[in-house]
């Protein structure tokens, strides 16, 4: 059961009649930081996408999965753009499980997301939140927590799961994600998942347009072909461009799982020098 708008989590600033995508998706994965107009998005939706929210689970899982990854190369440090309301299995915890120095720095620009963020993160000196538009590359590599916890002399694996399809093509994708690879030395990694409309596409635009009917931030869909000119300046690890629940599952998938309803495709690259 959510929580109640009128409870003390929720910061000044939030206006509780629109949605957000960290609340949207906070709600998707069982979290209790979202309000009514989050959850009747998300109830809409699944009218239309029978299997929602099983996407933002399997994004999840990938997460998981590509943290892990990233821990087997040799990464100790990481930057989560667009890291959302914490909920279980959040980058920290993932990766301070088996290396407790691993340091994490999370960015998001919604401030219920950072809100909760900051409290489950109190404490915790390897570990910090940003409130920043990481549409702003200097801001988020040049603030003082950044460049505390952060080496850019050493490798660093940059996230930005499940956010890419928050940036419109007016904000240059390919821009911004070229000032994040101008600074990852060799052995960097980025773990990356987007939305698509490649498969079911009658069904996604209209999932969508419920999505961004009144929201923070609007969100776009890319095909295939497009997320993989987002990642040219990158190197895919295998398997490649691939859906969630494809990228190096843990065991076999259920028969019934119909993988290209998960509505994301997800990949990890090394970045070009
Ligand atoms: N990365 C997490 C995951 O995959 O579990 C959360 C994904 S959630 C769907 C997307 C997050 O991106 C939201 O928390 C949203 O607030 C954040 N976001 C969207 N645009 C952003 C921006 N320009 N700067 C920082 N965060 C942003």
């Amino acid at each position: 059961m959510a929580d109640d708008v009128s409870l003390s989590w929720v910061p000044p600033e939030v206006d509780t009649a629109k949605s957000s995508p960290a609340r949207v998706y906070d709600y998707g994965l069982g979290g209790s930081h979202n309000f009514e107009v989050d959850r009747a998005v998300l109830d809409k939706i699944k009218e239309i996408v029978p299997s929602t929210p099983q996407p933002a689970q399997d994004n999840r899982a990938f997460l998981r999965r590509a943290v892990r990854f990233c821990q087997e190369q040799g990464i100790r440090q990481f930057l989560d753009l667009g890291s959302g309301v914490p909920t279980v299995g959040n980058v920290h915890e993932i990766a301070q499980q088996t290396d407790p120095g691993a340091r994490v720095v999370y960015v998001d620009i919604d401030p219920i997301a950072v809100a909760h963020s900051r409290r489950i993160l109190a404490g915790n000196g390897n570990a910090v939140v940003l409130h920043a538009d990481m549409r702003r590359p200097d801001e988020v590599l040049g603030a003082p927590e950044t460049r505390r916890l952060l080496d850019f002399d050493e490798p660093i694996a940059v996230l930005m799961v499940a956010m890419a399809h928050y940036l419109a093509d007016e904000d240059d994708p390919v821009g911004i994600l070229n000032r994040y690879r101008a600074v990852q030395r060799p052995g960097s990694y980025l773990v990356f998942s987007h939305m698509t409309d490649e498969d079911h596409p009658e069904d996604m635009r209209r999932a969508v347009e419920i999505f961004n009917a009144d929201t923070t931030e609007p969100m776009i869909l890319r095909s295939r072909a497009e997320i993989e000119h987002l990642l040219e300046g990158y190197d895919l690890v295998e398997p490649g461009l691939v859906y969630p629940s494809q990228w190096r599952s843990d065991g076999p998938l259920p028969a019934d799982h119909d993988p290209s309803r998960s509505a994301f495709f997800a990949a990890v690259g090394s970045p070009h020098p």
